[in-house]
């Protein structure tokens, strides 16, 4: 017998049109004439709409993949002009060049590449009077708890301040299905680690009391130190008692931060709460920090890109399969090269525009990060989601045998050495690598190792490895992973 899977509900829509909405999936169809016989059948087949024996919702959004696609653009499209006939109308940096930045001129998804790119200088350049809409009251809207004053924490020269829209900075659709988190109406809580530079309001060096580190209700931002690796067992144990008394359901964190403290308080005994996820942030997330802390802690980590210069938007999520995709609600991501777009599998710069965003819209961003887009299908919730391959930092990339070598190969090609907690990685010359490695506590660690693992990998011809107790910071307060210090970072693009 033919019939319909059973989350397959059909709506009339006046005439002889009709509603087909798979609430498995989400996908939508209007038909005319509704049926199940012969040709419609095999349509509805081949969408995975009918009862069939043995079929998964795996191979239903497979099926429906196209056809969501499809839609996906159209929409995609529709946000793009949206947004660029609001920035042109609104936002004085592009009034002021509205020639190049026409909503009409957008006839296809392609025609953006078209749109200029925007580099840190221009958000430096124009902020705040250029790059807030019309009609934002800043401060109205920071008393009021739905703006935040946020700034990037790089080096003084390359330091940003961006206008913040909360409203942005929520968790996707179904994110509790997503990351296996029990089903309820409360907002997620949510405890924030990172390093302590002051951002805006918020202050992370402990001179200010819990209650005023916690924003409405729902997120606290814990206390964190200026040298993370001789942290004050106080540090710790006050740390963990506010994440005691918050109930934290999540844990957004800098997870170089997070993991030396939960491997300090279990070197030192101080019992740290444990959350139900982590969520990875801030900076690159190594293979040893992501399985050192997911054995401390005993929860999932998931990777949570973004960028504190796009006011809030996140640029990805991890799901629960181990793939990164875009976040194709708020953002819009793309790969570029010096000569325009990259195909899919390809290394290039990311450039970012937050569709949504009406405070401070960035187009074409260039967040100054490298990544690919890569053609996988994902069975996952998030399947129609572009997977995203992040790379790290452009600007800590080094240069062997002619080519550019990113965060993320220096990570894998490391992560096959055992007994490594954190390190750094420095080019030192043409063919030649310093490497700072601090071991891990449980497990064995031999420099011999990291020196064949990475002159093999990496085809270099000097690898020096030091064993050290402590890692030096960035003036962000961040640990970098990799540097190049014989070249200058490729110009992308
Ligand atoms: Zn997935």
């Amino acid at each position: 017998m033919i019939a319909l899977r059973k989350s397959v509900e059909v709506i009339p829509r006046g005439g002889a049109q009709s509603e087909l909405v798979d609430h498995d999936t989400g996908l939508t169809l209007t038909v005319e004439g509704f049926s199940l016989d012969g040709d419609s059948a095999a349509a509805l087949r081949a969408l995975g709409l009918l009862e069939e024996e043995g079929l998964s919702l795996a191979e239903v959004r497979e099926r429906q993949r196209p056809v969501r696609l499809e839609a996906l653009a159209s929409q995609r499209l529709e946000q793009w002009r949206e947004l660029i006939a609001f920035a042109a109308a609104k936002v004085p940096f592009y009034r002021e060049r509205s020639a190049q930045y026409d909503a009409d001129a957008l006839e296809t998804l392609d025609d953006v590449a078209a749109l200029p790119l925007m580099r840190k200088a221009d958000v430096r350049a124009n902020f705040p009077g250029g790059l807030v809409a019309e009609g934002i009251d800043v401060g109205k809207g920071i008393e009021g708890g739905n703006l935040e004053l946020a700034g990037s924490s790089g080096t003084t020269e390359e330091r940003l301040q961006v206008v913040s829209d909360l409203e942005l900075t929520s968790m996707p659709d179904d994110f509790e299905a997503l990351w296996h988190l029990p089903e309820t109406d409360a907002t997620p809580r949510t405890a924030v680690l990172t390093s302590p530079t002051c951002m805006g309001t918020q202050c992370h060096l402990g001179l200010a009391p819990y209650e005023n580190r916690l924003r409405q209700q729902y997120t606290l931002f814990l206390n964190s130190t200026p040298d993370l690796f001789t942290t004050p067992k106080s540090t710790l144990e006050n740390v963990a008692e506010e994440l005691g008394r918050f109930g934290a359901d999540m844990l957004l964190v800098n997870p170089v931060y997070l993991h030396w403290f939960a491997r300090r308080c279990r070197e030192l005994n101080v019992a740290l709460p444990r959350p139900r996820i982590v969520l990875s942030c801030y900076q690159y997330l190594t293979r040893f920090s992501r399985r050192a802390i997911t054995e401390l802690l005993g929860v999932p980590v998931y990777d949570y890109y973004g960028s504190t210069d796009l006011g809030g938007a996140r640029t990805a999520v991890e799901c629960d399969r181990g793939r990164l995709h875009v976040r194709e609600d708020h953002v819009s991501v793309e790969v570029l090269g010096k000569d325009g777009p990259k195909a899919p599998g390809e290394l290039g710069a990311l450039a970012v525009t937050a569709l949504a965003n009406r405070v401070m819209p960035l187009v074409r961003y260039l967040v100054g990060d490298v990544g690919k887009l890569v053609e996988k299908s994902c069975d996952c919730l998030l399947s129609d989601w572009a997977c995203l391959e992040l790379h790290g930092r452009s600007k800590d990339m080094l240069q062997l045998n002619g080519g550019w070598v990113t965060t993320r190969m220096v990570d894998d090609a490391l992560s096959k050495v055992s007994g490594i907690d954190f390190y750094r990685v420095d080019q030192t010359g043409a063919s030649e690598l310093r490497v700072q490695a601090v071991p891990s506590l449980e497990r064995s660690f031999d420099p011999r190792e990291v020196e064949g693992t990475l002159r093999e990998a990496l085809k270099v011809g000097t690898v020096r490895v030091d064993t050290v107790k402590r890692l030096e910071p960035e003036p962000s307060l961040k640990y970098r992973l990799t540097e190049c210090k014989v070249a200058q970072p490729p110009e992308l693009p």
